[in-house]
């Protein structure tokens, strides 16, 4: 057993409660361990030079690929440097004498060997092969990053109790990763609580804290932990009555989620019959059971991005139609709203390989995003349209487009849809925007007269109308959802769509929130979509309301 009881408070970022042991999971620069090594280990540890040598060969050579039709030859040239250098007999030559004669370990080896080129490099006279330093640098960093395992990337621990992963931060495919192999919950000493890590936690019923600040110093690997996602608490070495008290919470908890699943199988009404519909948002075909249980009206938000998670490599249009199918027949003739690959911003899944660069511009918010990336890599979005229409052979498709600032775009979207369609001599499925941006917000009305339907984003709705990072823990307190410009807003566009006749939903965490569900109602929303865990909650407060619609604006 560990040592004193401690703890301390957080955001609480998803709800639930959990219990297990901490594993750690640090950040920064790769660790490199210096060892020496017995004469029997050796053979080993060349070998796995050699091994984590051949993996960066074929790292180098998946990105290759990704690359060849770019414009510009400059990340091409590049790669090929690092090849030749991985290529290089001489650099594993030199790594494996000294793990020979020095005995020391794959690591400790590779680390003096790549310093000592690179003060070479350094003290070269040619500017051009000056720069060759960061190259050989990165080689040893790909390296070096197989030699710590799984391509540097951490997993869960193995044991029998459940695990609580403690970190600076997650990003969303490792919560995804993590939550597959099993993990209890997480906390991170950054971020606010719309990350995306945060909502992927949400959905999948992951409890969560957020800016746990002192969680990383006071909490060490192996402590147990009791994770309070209900009232924001961490509590590490919990002492025997503060572990009865958990359990019996734990307990509580579980037959008020029993009692509300009476609501799975009820209507989405208020008490006096107005129906809000209330939809899921989803980010992987996994939810498709859950949101089915939950009686989903339907998936109001398929994160597609998302998809890019479970690959190193964009997926081809095979793959991207097997996948969608997949949802669309497990929600058995119910709509789903696939929005557009949404990459860039915040979520940075396979930006280099789309866009052949890792230059992400000084602002990642205010740069290349959503459909302003996949106008630029046109290829992309044709085989996502073509996946999408032959997945609508198997129920009800719509497709959502991101990050939309302008009509051109969205006509653009139809555009390359009606090609595809006519390729695939497959009707075209209806296409929404996204309204999370101020400028869509004042073009509503003409954005509502190319749009089969709207759906509010208010996690960046209200990032870029009141110009408050949704990632930054420090403005959290500014992040609010209540401030007149954002309900003036919301206002705004229920307006142009009703004006336009195209129904509006709302996707965005608000759409969760039970304190809103009366004012969307009586605002004019058609449909709510939320992660799984929420939509019984909503769905019961609902039926206590009354409707009184609002007079929409002049
Ligand atoms: C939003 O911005 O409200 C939204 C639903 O999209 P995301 O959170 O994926 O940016
Ligand atoms: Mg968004």
């Amino acid at each position: 057993m560990s040592g004193a009881p401690r703890q301390g408070r957080a955001v609480a970022a998803s709800p639930g409660v959990a219990c297990g042991v901490a594993q750690k999971i640090h950040r920064g620069e790769i660790p490199v361990p210096k060892r020496h090594v017995e004469p029997r280990e050796v053979e080993r540890e060349i070998e796995r030079l050699e091994t984590a040598i051949a993996a960066s060969i074929a790292d180098v050579d998946a990105e290759r690929l990704h690359l060849l039709d770019l414009e510009s030859q400059e990340p091409l040239h590049i790669l090929d440097a690092q090849r030749l250098m991985l290529l290089d007999p001489d650099l594993s030559k030199k790594v494996r004498a000294m793990i020979e004669q020095e005995r020391i370990n794959a690591e400790w080896a590779l680390h003096q060997q790549i310093e000592g080129i690179s003060a070479v490099f350094e003290k070269l006279e040619d500017d051009y092969l000056r720069a060759r330093k960061a190259d050989i640098e990165q080689v040893g960093l790909r390296i070096m990053r197989h030699l710590a395992g799984q391509n540097g990337r951490p997993s869960l621990r193995e044991g029998d109790e459940p695990v609580i992963l403690v970190s600076e931060y997650f990003t969303p495919l490792e919560i995804m990763r993590f939550w597959r192999e099993g993990a209890a919950g997480c906390i991170t000493a950054q971020g606010g609580p719309n990350t995306h890590s945060i909502i992927i936690a949400r959905g999948l019923g992951l409890p969560a804290l957020m800016g746990a600040e002192d969680a990383l110093d006071l909490i060490e690997d192996g402590d147990p932990v009791i994770l309070d996602g209900e009232q924001g608490v961490w509590i590490a070495n919990p002492d025997e009555d503060t572990r009865a008290q958990y359990r019996r919470f734990s307990a509580a908890i579980h037959v008020v989620q029993d009692e509300m699943h009476i609501f799975a199988a009820r209507p989405s009404v208020s008490a006096d019959g107005h129906a809000l519909r209330l939809m899921a948002n989803l980010e992987v075909a996994e939810e498709v059971p859950l949101a089915r249980e939950v009686g989903a009206e339907g998936v109001g938000l398929y994160r597609t991005e998302f998809l890019l998670t479970q690959t190193d490599r964009l997926p081809d249009e095979e793959e991207q139609f097997e996948h969608y199918a997949r949802v669309v027949r497990g929600m058995e003739g119910m709509p789903v709203v696939f929005r557009l690959l949404d990459i860039g911003g915040e979520k940075p899944m396979l930006f280099e390989h789309v866009l052949g660069h890792d230059d992400w511009g000084a602002n990642p918010a205010l740069g290349l995003r959503g459909i302003r990336i996949l106008l630029r890599r046109p290829e992309v979005l044709r085989t996502q349209l073509r996946a999408l229409l032959r997945a609508s052979r198997e129920g009800q498709v719509r497709i959502l487009i991101p990050m939309v600032t302008r009509t051109s775009e969205v006509a653009e979207v139809r555009r390359l849809l009606g090609e595809c369609a006519r390729e695939l001599d497959i009707p075209p499925v209806p296409v929404g925007t996204m309204v999370e941006v101020p400028a869509a917000v004042m073009i509503a009305e003409e954005l509502a007269g190319i749009s089969d339907f709207f759906s509010v984003g208010t996690n960046d709705l209200i990032q870029y109308t009141l110009a408050v990072d949704r990632a930054d823990e420090e403005v959290a307190e500014l992040y609010e959802p209540a401030h007149p410009a954002v309900e003036r807003m919301l206002r705004l566009i229920v307006a142009a769509a009703r004006k336009q006749g195209i129904p509006v939903a709302m996707c965005g965490e608000l759409a969760a929130d039970t304190d809103w569900t009366e004012k969307l109602m009586n605002m004019g929303f058609d449909c709510l979509s939320m992660s799984v865990h929420h939509i019984l909650p909503v769905r019961k407060h609902l039926s206590h309301l009354r409707w009184r619609p609002e007079t929409p604006p002049a």
